[in-house]
């Protein structure tokens, strides 16, 4: 483990808690820069512990900070917090207690079904915000008093008031600050590049909740490239659409010349838009050893495409596969949804037309479908739509793995139902909170779910069937960069191409 920077300390015993394992934390750059945030400020004693590493006793700390990137994590903090002997609700938590907050993707989306258990959240871009609720935790004042100071910042949002959403432009380049060979990505310097999307596809949280895209300046990436060279020949570049960065090609260039002068660098890319593929992009790629890549087509046909705004055709998807394979990779991974809202079944056959002509005209190279289902997500366009059916999901899966198998091409699915339960987190209220805590009791697998469900008997309808949009949605108390009016009418459109 290397730590690229210098710590420091003080009387404050702050937690930094990932609800998973170390190296899932290790690979986490937005949890891991917070991390060096606190373990950098002054006054500031920051631990980092993990479900698989906890090496703490709750008596000594002051406050516990989870950061929630995937729907399913709430099962990690209360198996943290349990661990700490740590009542769940934050009502039953007294000062003797430490303060527990959180922020994340998860958080800014719709913390509602998760606020009863943390004293504060935050909702948006949390490195500078950070900062601040250090300065005010660390004033060793009571609860009460820091909880008011806290309701003062934007995007610090305090259980049932209303907040706005904190939005930072992007300045000093967030890159990995400890290298790890226990990371999920081993040994690697991942640099943020951009954040968000200008793409705007309808259900896509990453570019609606990051909202305006930002990039970070040319030479402060070169520069950042250069520091982590210096550690370790992995170098990988984050953003929800890297290529949308307007330097991107001089990035690349500046690698690819690190790497004709002799410097083994191996480079990952997070993201690459199917349409912005060039053989430039794929050769730098392979000559940093990769040999598998992935794009997205999203959904099935481009009458689809057209109304997520995704707006793909097939002579491009075509195009990119063309140029994989013929600038050396050895095969891609083509990802794709079912269950779009309206998908018909002239949808899935065009989608299997393409298939073939992709496995046609690429003979011998590997191709590998790997297929989620629609999850509608808060602060989308599609936050009022009706998720499909599971049953009819599953048929959808069964009916394209045998079809791709005929053509010779393997096809891998999440699992629907998983994806049903991931629907009812993300829209639901804080009336689902009791249910996650009976899941957890009882094993956080798919059978606890169901059990829960009968047993507490809650009402998940909306969060399946859909909203009207007139109704109040549980998310709607959070100010964010795009109004619902502006959502609710891109929804209309999309609805009238239906
Ligand atoms: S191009 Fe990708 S990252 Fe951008 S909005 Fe569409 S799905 Fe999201």
């Amino acid at each position: 483990m290397k730590k690229l920077y210098n710590s420091n300390t003080g009387e404050y015993n702050l937690v930094m808690a990932y609800p998973a394992i170390e190296a899932f934390a290790l690979s986490s750059l937005g949890y891991m820069w917070l991390y060096k945030i606190a373990d950098t400020f002054s006054g500031i004693n920051a631990v980092r512990v993990s479900t698989d590493k906890l090496y703490v006793n709750s008596q000594n700390v002051d406050s516990i900070a989870f950061s929630l990137s995937f729907d399913f994590d709430y099962l990690g903090v209360l198996e943290i917090m349990e661990k700490l002997k740590i009542p769940f609700y934050s009502k039953e938590r007294d000062d003797s207690y430490p303060l527990i907050f959180a922020g994340g993707p998860v958080i800014t989306t719709n913390p509602k079904p998760y606020e009863a258990f943390f004293d504060f959240l935050i909702l948006g871009d949390g490195e500078v915000i950070f900062e601040k609720i250090l300065t005010i935790l660390k004033s060793k004042k009571t609860k009460q008093e820091i909880l008011k100071e806290l309701s003062t910042l934007e995007g610090v949002y305090i259980p049932n008031s209303s907040v706005n959403k904190a939005t930072v432009s992007l300045d000093n380049v967030i890159y990995t600050p400890i290298l790890s060979e226990n990371s999920y990505f081993k040994d690697t310097f991942i640099i943020e590049v951009a954040r968000g999307c200008m793409n705007r596809c309808s259900f896509c949280t990453a570019s609606y909740t990051n909202l305006p895209f930002r990039h970070y300046e040319y030479e402060k990436i070169i520069k950042a490239i250069d520091l982590g060279l210096k550690h370790t020949n992995k170098i990988a570049l984050l953003g929800a659409q890297v290529s949308a960065h307007p330097d991107f090609e001089r990035i690349l260039d500046y690698i690819d010349n690190k790497i004709e002068s002799g410097i083994n660098i191996e480079l990952g890319i997070s993201s690459l838009r199917t349409d912005a593929i060039t053989p430039k992009i794929i050769q730098i790629l392979v000559k940093g050893g990769q040999k598998h890549s992935t794009i997205a087509i999203e959904a099935a046909s481009e009458r689809l495409r057209k109304f997520l705004n995704k707006n793909l055709k097939e002579e491009q998807i075509l195009k990119a596969v063309k140029i994989a394979r013929e600038n050396g990779l050895k095969g891609l991974k083509i990802y794709s949804m079912i269950g779009i809202p309206f998908e018909q079944d002239d949808d899935i056959k065009e989608f299997l037309n393409l298939a073939k002509k992709i496995k046609e005209q690429n003979k011998g190279f590997n191709i590998e479908f790997s297929f989620s289902s629609f999850v509608p997500k808060p602060q989308t366009p599609l936050q009022w739509a009706k998720r499909e059916d599971t049953k009819s999901l599953e048929k959808k899966q069964k009916f394209l793995e045998k079809e791709l198998a005929k053509l010779g091409i393997s096809s891998k699915f999440s699992s629907a139902k998983w994806d049903y339960w991931q629907t009812v987190l993300s829209r639901s209220d804080d009336r689902i909170t009791p249910l996650l805590i009976e899941v957890y009791k009882n094993g956080g697998k798919i059978g606890a779910y169901k059990s829960a469900l009968k047993k507490l008997n809650i009402d998940i309808s909306k969060a399946i069937e859909g909203y009207q949009t007139d109704e109040e949605l549980p998310w709607d108390f959070i100010q964010s960069n795009i109004s619902k009016l502006h959502l609710k009418n891109e929804y209309k459109r999309i609805s009238k191409y239906l």
